[in-house]
């Protein structure tokens, strides 16, 4: 094993490495560091990383620690103390955090170093993470292509090899959803199986953290470290810790899978098709029963989405007010001025609708009409995944409409860009558990090959079985294996090791 190739492994392959004593926590830091100056020119994932605090981590790491020595990047929207948190925002540059997350404080009880901050849309509002308000990150697999969003950066991180895992946070598919565009795997808990204290919050019904990696395993391993009850987060549940590799290795014999007949789609890429028909044809094959399943108000969850999840954020971006965080106008003349010149100069554009539509929807006189009447759909919505899941076990779809989109194909169009996460919205309006995983490839006119993401979702608390179908599924097709071009350049400045 040499330092260049460390980069390339998954983290239980590191994990390995280092329980042997073959490497060293701070040589696995020193060796994706490395990685990251050589690389991240071109792709623009991380917003920050900072080796020497976390060699002053890895100085204390203990390797039998089940996630002992392995760096692990984070989202810029989860609170590390003294750590940057800015959410891809402007009115945040400069804030450092002033405490930990909690699942930040688990990963670590489990041995794991954060390291690096990932790009992200502002505030986790996008599709494509074009909305960061720092710069723009490319799609490992064709740089011309975006790497989905908003967990973005984090996405792209771990397919240019950069990362071994990271978390990101899913509101209406933000892990899935670049999971999918950027060939990894992205894993959704069901809501309340993750504590969001010390997550900035998006919309405070949907948000959940969950991690982005190279394969199922080591997302099942991420789970482990981060699942479970936490006082200080009021929405979590208390629910028991289950071992999420604990049905690793079995078949699927007996498992039901539904395949919602709403989610084959007019302006459904052919080539998303026709790889997710053959991957159910393999779920069949590896003992699985599918049957065709109705999720019948699956055309209102994008609409419901947008106007609950507008409402929260409005609500909650409410506390950017240049008193207490980060950017604050200068020279103002008098509270409102400051308030009003704060916001137009911190926030972007895609924040400031949402803000708007948001206090509209709340606003009296409309409240009725919208809020109220989205939350009554969205109870249908979470009806219809409780039906489903009378007759079946886990749902599969395609987790994205389309493969990588270009760099400003949608920008102009919010509406296009909102119907990104079609398949995976409702999902988060219900509380269940979803995972994105690599199933196959569409060709660009290019001639690059662009990944495709297969979905399964689960029902709430069901993380278990999903990781199984998954870990399955993964197992027995060579898709996650496959390398981004920018992946296979590991060809800089390495210095090998004696080992
Ligand atoms: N793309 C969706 C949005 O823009 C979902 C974002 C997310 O899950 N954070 O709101």
């Amino acid at each position: 094993m040499t330092k260049r190739e460390l980069p390339a492994l998954g983290i239980v392959e590191v994990q390995d490495l280092l329980r042997r004593h073959e490497v060293s926590p701070a040589e696995v830091l020193e060796s994706l560091e490395e990685r990251i100056n050589a690389v991240d020119d071109k792709i623009g994932a991380y917003l920050a990383h900072d080796l020497a605090a976390a060699l002053s981590e890895a100085e204390k790491a203990d390797v039998n620690l089940p996630l002992g020595g392995i760096p692990i990047a984070l989202k810029d929207l989860i609170n590390v103390e003294g750590q940057q948190c800015t959410c891809g925002s402007k009115i945040l540059a400069g804030y450092r955090a002033p405490y930990t997350a909690t699942a930040i404080e688990k990963l670590r009880a489990h041995g794991a170093i954060p390291f690096g901050r990932t790009n992200m849309d502002e505030f986790a509002m996008g599709s494509s993470t074009e909305n960061s308000s720092v710069q723009i990150t490319r799609n490992p697999w064709d740089l011309s292509r975006v790497p989905g969003g908003s967990s973005g950066g984090a996405a792209a991180a771990v397919a240019a090899d950069i990362a071994f895992g990271a978390l990101g946070t899913d509101t209406g598919g933000s892990i899935r959803q670049p999971a999918a565009l950027s060939g990894v795997v992205g894993f959704k808990p069901s809501y309340g199986r993750v504590s969001r204290f010390g997550l900035v919050a998006f919309a405070s019904s949907l948000d959940q953290i969950g991690p982005l990696t190279k394969t199922v395993h080591d997302s099942a391993l991420l789970m482990n470290a981060i699942a479970g009850h936490d006082p200080r987060d009021s929405t979590s549940l208390d629910a028991p810790i289950e071992n999420y590799t604990k049905n690793f290795g079995r078949d699927l014999k007996g498992i039901r899978i539904g395949l919602p007949k709403e989610y084959i789609i007019e302006g459904l890429d052919p080539a998303v098709k026709t790889a997710v028909a053959a991957s159910v044809k393999q779920l069949e094959a590896l003992g699985a029963e599918i049957f065709e399943v109705s999720l019948p108000h699956t055309d209102y969850a994008v609409s419901v989405y947008y106007i609950l999840a507008t409402a929260e954020a409005s609500a909650n971006l409410a506390r950017f007010d240049g008193v207490r965080y980060g950017h604050r106008a200068d020279n103002i003349a008098n509270l409102f001025d400051h308030y009003a010149r704060t916001r137009e100069e911190g926030f972007g554009a895609e924040v400031k609708r949402r803000i708007i539509l948001g206090t509209y929807v709340l606003s009296s006189g409309y409240y009725d009409a919208y809020y109220l009447r989205a939350q009554k759909v969205r109870e249908l919505i979470r009806r219809d995944f409780a039906n489903a899941f009378e007759k079946v076990d886990a749902l599969v779809s395609p987790t994205a409409p389309t493969p990588a989109f270009k760099l400003g194909e949608k920008t102009a169009d919010p509406l296009q860009m909102y119907l990104a996460d079609i398949f995976t919205i409702a999902a988060n309006l219900a509380g269940i558990c979803g995972i994105s995983i690599p199933c196959g490839f569409a060709d660009s006119e290019s001639g690059k090959k662009l990944p495709i993401g297969l979905q399964l979702l689960g029902k709430a608390l069901d993380e278990a079985r999903i990781l199984q179908i998954a870990h399955a599924y993964e197992q027995s097709t060579d898709w996650h294996k496959a390398q981004p071009p920018v992946r296979t350049e590991r060809h800089t400045a390495g210095i090998d090791f004696d080992h």
